[in-house]
C-alpha cells in the first residue's frame, strides 16, 4: 500500500530545509556510526569525540545502545528480529537529526552486515560513516566494562555478541580503529581527522 492509500500524507517540502539548518549551525550533518564488540571502546571514543567537536563549535548528539533501550526501544530484546528493529528505529532517529543539521555519534554493536547495510540504506550513502571500533575478543573480554562477558560465559545472558551470537567483521567500513593498539587519545584523534573535513562548512 502507498502512504496515500493508508491516508498518510508526509510533508517534507514546506518545512525549513536541512541545508538552512546546517547553515544556521555552520556545520554539515552526518551520522558517525561506531560498530564493534561490547567493551571495544565505542562509548569511550564517542564521549571524547563529542567533547572535541563541541569545543570546536559543532552540535552533536550521542545515541547509545543502553540509553535507547531504556527509552524508545524498551520493548525490544536481543533476538535477531529485535536487534534489527532496534537498529531500524535508531537509523530513523538519526535521519531526523540529519534533517535538523545535527551530527549524531552512534554507539551500537550492530553485529551483522545486514543490520549495518539497513542503517546505511535508511540514512543514505554520503551521510553514513561506518567506523569499526576493533579490539580482539580476548581484549574486550578482559576489559569487560559492564561485567557482561562474565555473565554471558556463566550462561546468564543469551545471545551475547562475540560469545553466543555472531559479530561479522565489517567489510566496507569507512575507518577502522584498533583500540588495543592505540590510546584513547590517539583513537579519538584519528576519528576526528577523518570526520572534520566531512562536517566543516567550506
Ligand atoms: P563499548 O562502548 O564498546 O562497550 P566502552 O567504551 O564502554 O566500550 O569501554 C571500552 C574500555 O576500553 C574503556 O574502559 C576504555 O578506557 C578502554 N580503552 C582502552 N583503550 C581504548 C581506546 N584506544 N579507545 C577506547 N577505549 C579504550
Amino acid at each position: 500500500m502507498t502512504p496515500e492509500e493508508k491516508n498518510i500524507f508526509p510533508v517534507f517540502h514546506e518545512i525549513l530545509s536541512r541545508e538552512e539548518k546546517e547553515n544556521l549551525l555552520k556545520q554539515r550533518a552526518r551520522v558517525i556510526w561506531l560498530t564493534g564488540l561490547s567493551s571495544s571502546g565505542k562509548t569511550t571514543i564517542a564521549r571524547h569525540l563529542e567533547e572535541e567537536l563541541f569545543s570546536r563549535g559543532f552540535l552533536t548528539q550521542i545515541l547509545d545502545g543502553d540509553n535507547v533501550r531504556t527509552g524508545i526501544n524498551k520493548n525490544l530484546g536481543f533476538s535477531a528480529e529485535d536487534r534489527f528493529e532496534n537498529i531500524r528505529r535508531i537509523a530513523e532517529i538519526s535521519k531526523l537529526f540529519l534533517q535538523c543539521g545535527i551530527i549524531t555519534i552512534n554507539c551500537f554493536i550492530s553485529p551483522t552486515e545486514e543490520i549495518r547495510e539497513m542503517a546505511r540504506h535508511i540514512i543514505g550513502e554520503g551521510d553514513f560513516f561506518e567506523i569499526y571500533i576493533n579490539a580482539p575478543l580476548n581484549i574486550c573480554e578482559g576489559r569487560d566494562v559492564k561485567g557482561l562477558y562474565c555473565r554471558a560465559r556463566r550462561g546468564e545472558i543469551k545471545e551475547f555478541t562475540g560469545v553466543t551470537a555472531p559479530f561479522e567483521v565489517p567489510e566496507t567500513c569507512d575507518l577502522e580503529i584498533r583500540t588495543d593498539l592505540m590510546t584513547v587519545k590517539e583513537s579519538v584523534q584519528k576519528v576526528l581527522n577523518f570526520m572534520l573535513p566531512l562536517i566543516e562548512v567550506k
